[in-house]
């Protein structure tokens, strides 16, 4: 027996996910791995020894309340408050998840009818397809494209049908960078409200925002009762193998993504909930600091890329830029990817394996920054190699 392909879009015969593939081969041939997006830096020294306090107190070692540890969804109550002046009710609308990932999931399992359509920007974040078709869902992609990758507006409106039930968005986007402007968010608003459909965002890079500003599309009028907002603490406080991550909406939609949660982890990450109740508290100048060292590692890797003949499409947020390869004489970007590694040191992500459109992307490839800087110079060296 195989999975349903669905679970496992592209890579058929390689049981794994792209991310899984790209990082098995940095670790066999010792390459510079700015393919999977995680830091190689952990977060603040602070949260890790609250993380060892909890653990040590005795705290979050046993199953914790299904909703999250009330310190946790305490904070996360006073975070949206500080940083868009939004208040939720940590009690009834508030839900700690085992990472961003298993909020996708529970959301897509709980909202979805069999057959209800999915709209979702492609190229998207892989676990998308995945989560959508174990709901049953049908994902409807519309295509962003470079160099800028905006959303088309009339494609959306057009998209929408009577089978349509929720779009699922993604800003900042990985792995584009786009970040949708207040504009945009106002006219996809507008259009839920039209048609009545729900919204689940995925925010996880709400803190990597370097042009502008993030803007939760369940701030905007009309979006409070009919969006399911998603964060997660990996990408903010740099600790994403803690897998903690959060939903906020209203008290039903938050209770029947609780009741798709409860069986699929129940409970996660105990001790972890804690450190993470006391990062959200963390003072602005951490958010602000993290913020500003990303993007000198952007601006660091984007000018090293387009030297060594990559086209670069500087991303607006997120840590990943995404590139063009064809003006090096590149065709498949899976298949550089694959040997990418072998012939300079160097692994990155092919953004092909996110589309369904697969000439789309078909010559696009993602390097993640979230690294030191020597390293991101370093890979810079070695990429150069390709263009002599
Ligand atoms: N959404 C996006 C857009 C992501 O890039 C990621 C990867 N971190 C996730 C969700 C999953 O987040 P988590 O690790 O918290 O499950
Ligand atoms: N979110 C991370 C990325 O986009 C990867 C997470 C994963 O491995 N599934 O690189």
């Amino acid at each position: 027996m195989t999975a349903r392909p669905l679970l496992n879009r592209r890579l058929d015969g390689f049981g794994t996910t792209v991310f899984a593939e790209m990082s098995a081969l940095a670790v066999r041939t010792g390459a510079i791995n700015l393919g999977q997006g995680f830091p190689d830096t952990d977060g603040p020294e602070s949260v890790r020894e609250a993380a060892v306090r909890a653990l040590r107190d005795g705290r979050g070692n046993q199953y914790p309340p299904g909703p999250g540890v009330p310190a946790l969804r305490t904070a996360i109550a006073g975070h949206q408050q500080r940083f868009y002046g939004m208040d939720f009710d940590p009690d009834t609308e508030i839900l700690v998840t085992a990472g961003a990932t298993e909020a996708i999931a529970a959301a897509m399992l709980a909202l979805l009818e069999p057959g209800d359509e999915v709209i979702a920007f492609e190229p998207f974040y892989d676990s998308y397809a995945a989560s959508i078709a174990m709901a049953g869902g049908v994902r409807v992609p519309l295509t962003l494209r470079a160099p800028d990758f905006r959303p088309d507006l009339d494609a959306l409106r057009d998209a929408i049908t009577p089978r349509t039930r929720l779009l699922l968005l993604n800003s900042p986007h990985n792995p584009t960078g786009m970040v949708l402007t207040h504009d945009e968010l106002t006219a996809i608003a507008a259009l839920a409200v039209e048609h009545d459909l729900l919204v689940v965002t995925d925010e996880v890079y709400e803190h990597l925002v370097f042009d502008g500003e993030h803007v939760p599309l369940i701030s905007l009028p009309g979006m409070r009762d009919r969006t399911v907002s998603i964060s997660s603490a990996g990408k903010t406080f740099s600790f994403t193998g803690w897998k903690v991550g959060w939903v906020t909406a209203s008290a039903s939609l938050v209770a029947a993504v609780r009741t798709a949660k409860q069986f699929l982890t129940y409970v996660a990450s105990g001790p972890f909930q804690y450190a993470v109740a006391e990062a959200l508290q963390l003072p602005d100048s951490y958010f602000t600091d993290f913020r500003d060292d990303l993007r000198s590692k952007r601006d660091l890797l984007a000018t090293g890329l387009a030297e060594a003949g990559f086209e670069v499409f500087a991303p607006q947020g997120t840590y990943f830029i995404t590139t063009d390869i064809a003006g090096l004489g590149e065709k498949d970007a899976l298949a550089f990817c694959r040997t990418l590694p072998e012939r300079c040191g160097v692994v990155a992500v092919p953004n092909s394996v996110f589309y369904d459109d697969l000439d789309a992307g078909r010559t696009q490839v993602r390097f993640a920054f979230c690294k030191r800087k020597g390293v991101l110079e370093e890979a810079v060296t070695r990429l150069k190699r390709l263009a002599v």
